[in-house]
């Protein structure tokens, strides 16, 4: 009977992967980490493209299970950049003693549950097989980018990256006819970032988004002191609020405001940093459509204030989604960018692209000749990665034909059929400020390997049962919600994915629901085996 070489192989090196090695190593288990990157960072280490940065507050977006560590670290903004993130969680792993449990250049290419042993085992590129009790894939639901099938791609003479897979060494846009294709919260970024160093930009938008600003600013010495000082509390608010942030929920409805009221507030939203204008913004704001419109126009009106040309205003303004309906980009001078002469709009509604050629973009209007052309056009959302580590659980059931229809899970943690398999950070784990859901995920899982050990088990697994109820509660949750109803988060974005919600439809309040009843019942929701 082969033996495990490790108690828990996690995958993926991103925050939900370093955090879920800490605990298990924290707990006595031996682990080991493996990451197809040359690097710690996850999603954070594959997007350094330009302008990248968190549209959380960085220190909401940080772990709080250390003090000490958050102490030492200084956010130099209140939404740091990508080389600073990625500093930090290089920062983490080194504090806490983890790379040397790391293996990095790792892909792994099968996952196969092996019924007799009880253990997977775990094959990488380089055909190494690792035997581990447990696994917990922390691949992310941002990991496989998504690069749409234009004819004459791989003809084009100059460079071209994915933002989601941008190289280490820097691309050199000084000079450069830039294309910029796709305008959600990715390419939003690199626009204005890119502007002046650049011989133009053109920007390919198929669809326009609901984008308000970011309002970044430093965080002063005077901040960082109230920050420190306020770490219990705010770890208190982000470890129980419904979404993971920080900004209180405003309870009031939009009509409750006169007109001119109403305007105030927009005008204080607009000025607020980051997700505040979601969460905190009328409580009705998505529900209610009329509120929603009255949000959209007051959004509109700025964008007419903000961008010279009238045209190019107007076919900056969604006409296709409410705010909401889409996850929404916080932006830093994207709408100004378009002032600028270098900086053009490409409407793919009016002209839709064609082909790529060597020289550039050919849309229906004509060739638009360019250098570089920055695919920022998303990527294979929550269940991307898993399904191409060729998993297979008990009886030969690969993970691919489980979720042919799209995933069901319970706590979007594990999946009936699939023993000692867990994936926190994946689909149906979040929906609002990913670290703080995905850390409660890891909690939960490293509190089940616990008390398995307390147990005397060897194998756990969810009953059938116990991942109807949570999978048929997101399935209602996700039928009655507003929010992410198109685009990536049920799938809408890949042609001939199955279209099922997922995110974590039913929020951070029946995650802990659900967690407590686990632990309630003693794990009445799992079959153990000894
Ligand atoms: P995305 O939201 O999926 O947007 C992809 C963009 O590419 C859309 O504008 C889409 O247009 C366009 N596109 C796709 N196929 C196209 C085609 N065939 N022709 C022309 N355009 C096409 O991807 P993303 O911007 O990378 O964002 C993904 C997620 O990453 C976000 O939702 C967010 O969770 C995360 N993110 C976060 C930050 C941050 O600030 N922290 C930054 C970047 C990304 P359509 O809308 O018409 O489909």
């Amino acid at each position: 009977m082969p033996e495990p070489d490790v108690d828990v192989l996690i995958v993926g090196a991103g925050i939900t992967g370093i955090y879920q090695l800490h605990r298990a190593l924290e707990e006595g288990f031996t682990a080991s980490l493996l990451e197809a990157g040359d690097g710690v960072g996850g999603t954070w280490f594959w997007n350094r493209y330009p302008g990248a940065r968190f549209d959380s507050e960085s220190y909401t977006y940080g772990y709080l299970f250390s003090e000490e560590l958050f102490d030492e670290w200084a956010w130099q903004e209140h939404f740091a950049e990508q080389p600073e993130i990625e500093r930090y969680l290089n920062h983490v792993v080194d504090r806490f003693d983890l790379r040397r449990h790391m293996r990095f250049g790792a892909t792994v290419t099968a996952a196969v549950w092996d019924e007799g042993s009880g253990t997977w085992a775990v094959t990488t590129e380089d055909g190494t097989t690792v035997r581990a009790r447990f696994l917990v894939t922390a691949t992310g639901v941002l990991s496989v980018p998504y690069i749409p099938d234009v004819p004459g791609r791989e003809d084009f003479g100059g460079v071209q990256h994915h933002t989601g897979q941008w190289p280490a060494e820097p691309v050199d846009f000084a000079g450069k006819r830039v294309a910029v294709v796709g305008t959600s919260s990715s390419g939003v970024q690199v626009v204005p970032t890119i502007a002046e160093e650049v011989a133009s930009v053109e920007v390919f938008q198929r669809s326009a988004n609901w984008c308000t600003p970011l309002n970044n600013r430093p965080i002063t010495p005077e901040e960082q002191a109230e920050l420190r000082a306020g770490f219990e509390d705010l770890r208190q608010v982000l470890n129980t609020s419904v979404h993971g942030f920080h900004h209180p929920l405003n309870p009031r409805s939009a009509f409750e405001d006169s007109p001119e009221e109403r305007q105030a507030f927009f005008e204080e939203m607009w000025a607020s940093p980051g997700f505040r204008k979601f969460t905190s913004n009328y409580i009705d704001i998505l529900d209610n459509p009329e509120a929603n419109a009255e949000w959209c126009a007051f959004i509109a009106d700025k964008i007419r204030s903000l961008v010279a040309d009238p045209a190019t205003a107007e076919a900056l303004i969604p006409k296709d989604h409410r705010y909401g309906e889409k996850r929404p980009p916080y932006v830093t001078g994207y709408f100004e960018a378009f002032n600028r002469p270098n900086v053009s709009l490409v409407d793919l509604r009016e002209t839709p692209i064609v082909r790529v050629i060597e020289t550039g973009i050919e849309t229906t209007d004509g060739v638009h000749e360019v250098d570089v052309i920055v695919w920022a056009t998303g990527f294979d959302f929550g269940t991307g990665a898993m399904l191409r580590m060729g998993i297979v659980g008990r009886d030969g059931l690969a993970l691919t034909d489980h979720w042919s229809d799209g995933p069901t899970t319970f706590l979007g943690i594990q999946t009936h059929g699939f023993p000692n398999l867990f994936f926190p950070g994946g689909p149906h784990a979040a929906a609002g400020n990913n670290p703080r859901y995905n850390g409660d995920q890891v909690d939960i899982v490293t509190d089940t390997l616990v008390h398995l050990r307390a147990e005397g088990g060897q194998v756990i697994e969810v009953t059938a049962e116990a991942e109807q109820r949570w999978s048929d509660m997101i399935d209602r949750a996700a039928a009655a919600t507003p929010f992410g109803t198109i685009g990536q988060y049920v799938g809408g974005n890949i042609p001939g994915k199955p279209k099922r919600y997922l995110l974590n439809a039913g929020g951070r309040p029946k995650l802990f629901k659900e967690i407590a009843r686990v632990k309630d019942t003693d794990w009445a929701a799992f079959t153990i085996t000894p």
